[in-house]
């Protein structure tokens, strides 16, 4: 039976077997257009979770929570951004924004050789603050964990009462106590929108990974036995970005598996070359067979994150004719991500000061 683990670096590769065994819906192809973004246009949200409840208060123009939250365990990548550019939609479409920095979860989940102290995660916390500011977050969509509500966290213990051991065991498959403790936070900062306190019962919609479904599965499963009129979260599924290299997931623990946000051009040059391609073995097979993008890193960067849709399909229309060389590909995406991080770092750094404001809390 597969598990899948949301704490592992590798990526989830078998989609269909995922979706039958925990039972999520594929994403329909005529909500595709309606969400009118790259992210569905071009297959990158795969299933869903009740999206259609969702769908229906956007079109109806009524209000519905924004919810994400990312732990504060090192500096954004690719990946993270893709999140953020989801939240940053549905921010655009209507939504009571909710974008949690984990700055506890970042801690108490990590060994501490990777995070060794509170004070450490919420470095971290400012400069993803800073980033997701940048990304077109706003100030007061952003929840720091070690910095909220009395209610919040009375709320988080609350739901301690509705998880046993034995689901806690069947669900993640072990009982460790700092995860423990950084789940119930994560169920927290996904339902607590919908209290009174907050912004009262309606539905809302979390972008997650397949690798996250456990941690989705029972925060549903929490919600319909809480004693509070709360609607049951809805989720999205990404197909996860992959890492740079053959079969990983783009992970922050693995630092040559991703590009971050704040790498130097000279790093980016780095890992884009150094990047998995689906080029042939010579120059002469790679003119006469074409390459195969569909396995290929480089254009997985294109294809998350180039806003212009008819330049992703001509790359892969000219790959496989054999009209790019990889080297000729690699230096163009280069050439569009080293552009993309100039202009967002030196945003981010504009946001430093209100992003430590927010995390320190004066
Ligand atoms: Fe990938 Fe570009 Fe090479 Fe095609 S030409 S395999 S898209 S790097």
């Amino acid at each position: 039976m597969a598990k899948i683990d949301p704490w592992a670096s590798a990526a989830v590769s078998d989609y269909e077997h995922v979706f039958k065994q925990f039972g999520l819906s594929e994403f329909p192809e005529n909500w595709r257009s309606k969400m009118g973004h790259r992210f569905f246009s071009r297959g990158i949200i795969v299933a869903h979770r009740d999206f259609g409840k969702v769908l229906s208060r956007i079109e109806s123009k009524k209000p519905f929570i924004n919810i994400t939250g990312i732990a504060s365990s090192g500096q954004f990548h690719l990946g993270h951004k893709a999140d953020i550019d989801l939240f940053v939609l549905f921010k655009s479409l209507g939504a009571k924004n909710y974008f949690c920095v984990c700055d506890i979860d970042g801690y108490v989940s990590r060994p501490d050789k990777k995070i060794r102290s509170l004070a450490y995660a919420q470095k971290f916390a400012i400069d993803n603050a800073a980033d997701a500011l940048a990304l077109g977050v706003g100030a007061k969509d952003i929840k720091v964990q070690s910095n909220r509500e009395r209610r919040y966290y009375s709320f988080a213990f609350e739901l301690s009462k509705k998880i046993t051991k034995n689901m806690f065991e069947a669900i993640y498959g072990h009982l460790d106590l700092g995860k423990v403790s950084a789940n119930l936070l994560q169920y927290a900062d996904i339902l607590h929108g919908q209290l009174d306190e907050f912004d009262g019962k309606m539905p809302s919609i979390t972008g997650i990974g397949l690798d996250q479904d456990p941690h989705a599965r029972l925060t549903r499963d929490i919600a319909k036995r809480l004693s509070y009129p709360l609607e049951v979260p809805s989720f999205i599924y990404f197909r996860h970005q992959s890492g740079l290299k053959e079969g990983s997931k783009m992970s922050a623990s693995q630092p040559d598996t991703a590009i971050f946000l704040n790498d130097s051009e000279s790093e980016l040059d780095r890992k884009v070359s150094n990047a998995f391609t689906g080029g042939r073995n010579t120059l002469e097979e790679q003119r006469r067979l074409g390459g195969n993008p569909g396995v290929c890193k480089v254009h997985e960067l294109l294809l998350f994150h180039l806003e212009d849709g008819k330049e992703v399909q001509r790359i892969w229309d000219e790959c496989r004719e054999g009209k790019w060389l990889c080297s000729e590909c690699k230096q163009y995406t280069k050439d569009f991500l080293k552009d993309m991080l100039k202009k967002h770092q030196a945003k981010a750094k504009k946001k430093r000061k209100i992003a430590e404001k927010i995390v320190k809390g004066n």
